[in-house]
């Protein structure tokens, strides 16, 4: 279901309460990296140049447990962000209460706020209906921009959307618009590139886009547990004994409903899990004693680039082996891109798998990256996120 858009609110003359991710690294007190700043810039832009009256942000940092934490003040976000908007912000002394009260009252035309750490108060975490009504009355209308917190049912992702007029930001808009058809509809032939450590992990996104893909790859450390439940040796490669059922059911549904499965073919392995390990190839199936599979193999590559190729979707969450060691990190660059370079539409949601477009510097050639790891992982098992529910008529 679509969500309700900034495009389409009345924002003239409006208080508007942003939630965005300013959830950045930090430095010596300085931001060390602005990519979610950036970000944001496109939403906030928005609301200024649709003479929106103010616009007062908010964004949770880092963890401080419902305490007030200097190290985990939002300050150095609103420094950045008022160099990259080119005018000042205002930086609240706290999220809620008196002083906070005035200082939205008092703002100007155009003027723009940040409020403290959300997570400075457990109400926030609590999805504390008073904290929501706190936060909802020093607005009128409030977006959404937090994608990344978007499976959370917090006050400030959920909460506030029950007392005020509540709309999606273009980030969380482009979200539904890329991830809702690869639940629903999407264009075949889809190809999902499922990998990283764990089946556990993984399983709910495998289980949720089984009946929508026509092909389903498998890579990364995962591919071990599918291999032995095919009866296949894998050596000392990443096992969990307890889903090898797990994966016995799911290769058996995708049978049935006529889903191709693809699992590496060979691979690169070594002696042991380390960065300075020495790679060795296997061109088999089966990973001989001793040795752990540690990327996927050239004929798997090539393989996979084929079905890539020809495909219309692309969903890839997860990389094919352990790509932060540059030794076994050709599986992954390679299937990067191939996504990369397919025509149809393409789909890099997770952590891991960004991680890995943007060390290779792909992601500029993907139609969507997605800007958050659990909740992509969430909007793919199919699961309601609180925070997207409470954007939909
Ligand atoms: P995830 O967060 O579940 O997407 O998993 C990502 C992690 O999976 C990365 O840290 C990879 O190093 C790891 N990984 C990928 N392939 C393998 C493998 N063959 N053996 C062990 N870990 C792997």
């Amino acid at each position: 279901m679509a969500v309700r858009s900034i495009t389409n609110a009345e924002v003239s003359g409006k208080k508007v309460l942003v939630r965005v991710d300013f959830n950045v690294p930090l430095k010596d007190g300085a931001v060390a990296d602005d990519t979610r700043i950036k970000a944001a810039l496109p939403t906030i832009e928005h609301l200024l140049k649709n003479k929106a009256s103010s616009v007062i942000l908010m964004s949770h940092l880092g963890r401080p447990k419902g305490q007030r934490a200097p190290e985990f003040s939002l300050k150095p976000t609103a420094e950045r962000l008022a160099e990259l908007l080119g005018r000042p912000v205002k930086m609240a002394p706290d999220v809620v209460g008196p002083e906070v009260e005035q200082m939205a009252g008092e703002l100007g035309a155009g003027d723009v706020m940040m409020l403290e750490n959300v997570r400075f108060y457990k109400e926030e975490t609590d999805n504390d209906a008073e904290f929501s009504k706190k936060l909802a009355a020093l607005a009128d209308l409030y977006v959404n921009d937090a994608f990344g917190s978007a499976h959370r049912a917090h006050a400030s992702t959920e909460g506030v959307a029950h007392h005020l007029p509540s709309y999606a930001g273009f980030l969380i808009e482009k979200e539904v618009r890329f991830f809702e058809p690869v639940l629903k509809d999407p264009q075949q032939p889809m190809v999902a590139i499922i990998g990283g450590a764990k089946v556990s992990s993984k399983i709910g996104v495998l289980e949720s886009l089984l009946p929508n893909c026509k092909t389903l790859i498998i890579g990364g450390g995962m591919a071990y547990t599918f291999l032995k439940a095919q009866g296949h040796e894998i050596g000392n490669s990443m096992l969990e004994e307890d889903y090898l059922d797990t994966a016995r059911s799911l290769l058996k549904a995708a049978e049935q409903k006529g889903v191709e499965i693809v699992l590496p073919v060979d691979h690169i392995v070594a002696s042991e899990f380390a960065e300075n390990a020495s790679p060795e190839a296997v061109d088999s199936v089966d990973i001989p004693s001793g040795k752990l599979g540690m990327d996927i193999g050239p004929k798997t590559i090539a393989k996979l680039k084929e079905i890539i190729g020809n495909a219309k979707t692309v969903v890839w969450n997860g990389p094919m082996g352990v790509f932060e060691f540059d030794t076994f990190a050709g599986g992954t660059l390679e299937i990067a891109k191939a996504v990369a370079e397919c025509s149809g539409t393409t789909i890099v949601g997770g952590g891991d798998s960004v991680a890995a477009a943007n060390k290779f510097e792909l992601a500029e050639r993907m139609d969507h990256v997605s800007t958050g790891g659990g909740a992509s992982l969430e909007f793919l098992e199919g699961r309601t996120l609180p925070g997207i529910a409470a954007l939909q008529d």
